[in-house]
């Protein structure tokens, strides 16, 4: 068969780069399955038609030489005792049927489930493997859409439409093969009429179903984002009296989704079944039509109608279901590709252990461009000792927060070496080397839970040490925070920390890097949002972080922010251009503090 030869082939080559081993095994026992089922069905309606049939004509009880044998045996007379024998056969037949199809629906539906589930964590697992630029440059629609839409698409429809296909497609080639064995000239007569119809069908409207699915594939991820950034940006949505432009964007996309869903659902799916139904009454006249034109034995053209009407109504549902399903395969093929091909295993995270510095972080002719962009990061130097407190200014765009990621690890430098007390920080430590570090920007990630549980972030609730907790909460001036809340340290802060001001997430954020004990601290700006009186106290927290023997890296524009630097770094276009003090620094006040 010729019929989507191109779509099957790529269907079941992508599955099998996107299931694991064990999932493969499964889909072919699933696909076993559900044959068995699809033959289960074939039987279920020939024994309640031939229940029916004995019923209206008891005289096939004496005819039908196999029932005459069995009557003989059991030694009944009685045709109609028979029959009533015979119909509770066919109820227990019935109910092991359904009992056994049932048990087949369960399994089929939950391997679905369980595809789904196991991508869903692959493309999550894939996140963290992919890393910063990832995090930072994809947008977070098209991330939500491939971490939870995705992979349900893939196990719930396309795998379930596919197998159905399959089964499909094997049932009629049986069917096919039963009639041809009961009557070629029929069997013949109807791959005539149907093969170019159905052909001619699927050229119409494939295309446009995989036209409607790619639609939906560009569509749905932008309403997650639609609907991320309304939340992430409503102040300014707000502000700016954007509300309805928000609201029609959002409602354009859903509306234009629902529209397509509703013609693939209300059309094209129930077109095969509409398009075979005409089709076969379409046999009937040209049966009839070449009866009248080229004559023939009146009674011969009876009997061929009756037959291929018999056939027909055979054929005819699995056809439906077929077509159905091969349009269905065709309107998900976008599905494939948006899941990750690994062949491996995705990374399991190992606790590693925490790396500790005795000497020095160096930073040895460091070079990094952004994809597609030109260097953003030229030749950099910089050697870091321990326990000092380097300050780093520079134009925005100079490459400052570009820096720290290198330093953080979360970018990888095209060339150059970043080492700790000479020993080069690579894949395989990169792990231990980031536990060390502390990294604190202007906005704070706050998690939902409670004050403690953000302090000691990372760790169980069960080994979470409260001596060092309050030790932590007194260095970092939180006293009064905690004083606030009946619950203390207890109290539960929300998502992102709505409910707290600048200066107190900030501090919270250099207790949660002190309780885990990080040698380094590395600052981007982290007091720029704030007042000068508070950023006045969290710069003293800041500088005197030194006492504890800390390392501080802080990219700061508020020169006060430095006072106590050691040294400062200036940046100019992607490299170190001068090495300054506070004073120096100050001379030129005007120079490096800009907004
Ligand atoms: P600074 O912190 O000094 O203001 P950055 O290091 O943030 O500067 O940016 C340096 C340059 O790198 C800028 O030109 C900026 O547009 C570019 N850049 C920053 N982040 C990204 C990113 N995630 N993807 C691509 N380019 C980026
Ligand atoms: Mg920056």
């Amino acid at each position: 068969m010729r019929l989507g030869n191109n779509i099957l082939f790529n269907a079941f080559r992508s599955i099998s780069s996107i299931l694991s081993e064990q999932q493969r095994k499964k889909a072919i026992v699933i696909l076993f399955l559900s044959l068995i089922n699809a033959l289960n069905d074939i039987l279920g309606l020939s024994l309640i038609a031939a229940l029916v049939a004995i019923v209206a004509k008891q005289d096939l009880l004496d005819q039908t030489e196999i029932l005459v044998q069995i009557k003989e045996s059991i030694g009944y007379t009685d045709n109609f005792k028979f029959t009533l024998l015979l119909s509770v056969v066919v109820l227990f037949l019935t109910v092991i049927k359904n009992v056994i199809s049932q048990f087949i629906v369960y399994i089929q539906a939950k391997f679905a489930f369980d595809v789904s589930q196991e991508l869903s964590l692959k493309q999550y697992q894939y996140f963290f493997r992919m890393g910063y630029l990832f995090i930072k440059n994809v947008d977070s629609g098209k991330k939500t859409y491939s971490a939870i839409d995705v992979p349900y698409q893939f196990g719930n429809y396309y795998l379930l439409q596919l197998t159905v296909f399959v089964t499909e497609a094997l049932v009629s080639v049986i069917i096919v093969l039963g009639i041809f064995i009961w009557k070629a000239d029929i069997g013949l007569l109807l791959i005539f009429i149907m093969a170019p119809s159905v052909l001619i069908f699927y050229a119409f409207t494939k295309r446009k179903m995989q036209k409607f699915g790619d639609e939906r594939n560009k569509l749905y991820p932008r309403s997650h984002f639609v609907l991320l950034e309304t939340l992430t940006g409503f102040a300014d949505i707000q502000l700016s009296n954007t509300q309805q432009r928000y609201q029609d964007a959002f409602g354009k996309i859903r509306r234009r989704i629902n529209d397509i869903d509703a013609r693939v659902v209300g059309i094209y799916q129930k077109l095969p079944q509409k398009f075979n139904e005409i089709i076969m009454s379409g046999g009937i006249v040209i049966i009839l039509a070449a009866y009248y034109w080229i004559g023939g034995n009146k009674e011969n053209v009876i009997i061929l109608l009756g037959s291929f009407g018999i056939a027909a109504f055979r054929i005819v549902p699995s056809l439906n279901r077929m077509m159905n399903a091969l349009l269905n395969v065709k309107n998900l093929s976008y599905v494939p590709s948006e899941l990750i091909h690994l062949k491996e295993n995705l990374t399991k995270f190992e606790n590693a252990r925490q790396m500790h510095i005795s000497n020095a972080l160096e930073l040895k002719n460091i070079s990094y461009s952004y994809p597609e962009r030109k260097s953003t990061l030229d030749g950099i130097n910089l050697k870091i000792q321990k326990g000092e407190f380097v300050g780093i200014v520079g134009e925005s765009g100079s490459g400052k927060s570009t820096l720290l990621n290198v330093m953080l690890r979360f970018l990888i430098p095209d060339s150059g070496e970043l080492t700790v007390d000479g020993q080069s920080i690579e894949e395989t430590n990169s792990q231990s080397y980031q536990k060390m570090l502390a990294y604190v920007q202007q906005d704070v990630f706050i998690k939902e839970g409670t004050i403690r549980e953000n302090i000691a972030f990372g760790f169980d609730n069960s080994e979470v040490n409260e001596g060092r907790i309050l030790e932590i909460v007194k260095q970092t001036q939180l006293e009064s925070l905690i004083a606030m809340f009946p619950e203390g340290l207890d109290h539960l802060l929300t998502e992102k920390g709505e409910n707290l001001s600048g200066g107190q997430k900030q501090r919270i954020a250099i207790a949660r890097s002190l309780y885990k004990d990080s040698d380094i601290f590395i600052f981007d700006e982290p007091t720029s949002a704030l007042d000068p009186e508070t950023e006045k106290t969290i710069s003293e927290l800041i500088a005197g972080l030194t006492n504890l023997h800390k390392t501080i890296i802080i990219v700061a524009h508020r020169v006060s922010t430095l006072a106590r630097a050691d040294r400062i770094v200036v940046m100019e276009n992607g490299t170190i251009s001068r090495t300054i003090s506070y004073n120096e620094l100050l001379q030129h006040k005007n120079e490096y503090e800009t907004e």
